[in-house]
């Protein structure tokens, strides 16, 4: 198994860079080995960077709510700590003392930015860029102990979050600026629900997403290399070797949530393998003891599904591996 979302900061700690070492690196490596994980990915925010602050100080002038626009400019300036050269060269370091680990970041969906941010990711080198959905409008629906935060699902309504979410999570596909789409449902973190045929449509939704990116990859691989659609759809179901099609996240993150679910939950991620859509394992640790947070779970459920094989990521190309070898 591999755990490909791994932070090294719990939420409302203050990031040093002084935590980013190849000692601290290799204790988180040595509990992921002693739960039978081969390989993790550090996976750091990318608004913990000084480097990228730019990025979200243009999303906080956007904010026209002033109690939400200060909030936000404070939660910015609390995280932007952490020197991005430093955690690249530190994780380089750790990889040639050979510890089982990949250099990775988690991006949010910028708006109105992403082709800048991809310049700005294309000059480090990740193995893995995950890209999440955290906020709607500047406002993060997932900030569980923020009252003013969690004000946007009475102010604007559970359905109105969901589908607004849908629309930042098209638009975060669309832009194929990350490798992975982490916690792809997140918007259900909260608890809040909608009726059993609402969440259906929700999961439809992502689904066509998927699926209309799919097949522009299919697409433009066959232009690439002239193979049958035939064999590219076989590939597609994560057999090929270092392509660069969309990858989901399974993550356990959500069983710690009031959503008490992963993400995705078993019906969308049946869906997602008889789309042959690849998959990632992740915890989405904050903390050392939560990585591999409920590996057995999420592999029983992957092979229930039908998954045998995960991705492994390396310099952003994905590798299909059997869900329990995964190792160097
Ligand atoms: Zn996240
Ligand atoms: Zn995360």
């Amino acid at each position: 198994m591999l755990d490909y979302h791994v932070h090294l900061f719990s939420h409302d700690e203050h990031a040093i860079d002084e935590r980013v070492s190849v000692a601290y690196l290799a204790q988180l490596c040595r509990i992921a080995t002693k739960r039978n994980v081969a390989e993790i990915a550090i996976t750091e925010h990318l608004f913990r960077f000084s480097q990228a602050k730019p990025f979200f100080t243009e999303i906080v002038n956007n904010i026209s709510d002033k109690s939400q626009r200060e909030f936000m400019h404070e939660y910015y300036n609390f995280h932007a700590t952490l020197d991005l050269d430093h955690y690249i060269e530190t994780l380089q370091n750790a990889k040639k003392v050979n510890l089982p680990l990949i250099i990775g970041l988690e991006m949010d969906f910028l708006p109105n930015q992403m082709d800048t941010l991809e310049d700005f990711l294309s000059s480090y080198p990740f193995d893995i860029v995950l890209g999440s959905v955290h906020f709607i409008r500047g406002h993060m629906f997932d900030v569980l102990d923020s009252p003013l935060q969690m004000g946007i699902w009475e102010k604007e309504g559970t359905e109105k979050v969901f589908s607004d979410y849908l629309e930042v999570l098209q638009a975060l596909i669309d832009a194929e600026v990350c490798d992975v789409l982490a916690h792809i449902d997140l918007v259900k973190v909260a608890g809040r629900k909608l009726s059993e045929r609402g969440f259906s449509d929700f999961e439809s939704e992502i689904i066509k997403m998927l699926l209309k990116k799919q097949s522009t990859y299919l697409i433009k691989d066959i232009l690439l290399e002239e193979s049958s659609l035939s064999n590219r759809l076989e590939l597609s179901g994560g057999s090929e070797n270092g392509h660069s099609d969309m990858v989901v996240e399974f993550s356990s993150a959500g069983l710690r949530k009031p959503a008490e679910d992963t993400y995705p939950n078993k019906s969308l991620l049946a869906q997602l393998y008889s789309f042959g859509v690849g998959i990632t394992f992740a915890s989405d640790a904050h903390e050392p003891m939560s990585i591999a947070y409920r590996f057995p779970n999420l592999k029983s459920i992957a092979r229930e599904v039908g998954y045998s094989h995960i991705r492994r990521f390396l310099d952003r190309k994905s590798y299909s591996v059997d869900i329990d070898e995964g190792a160097r």
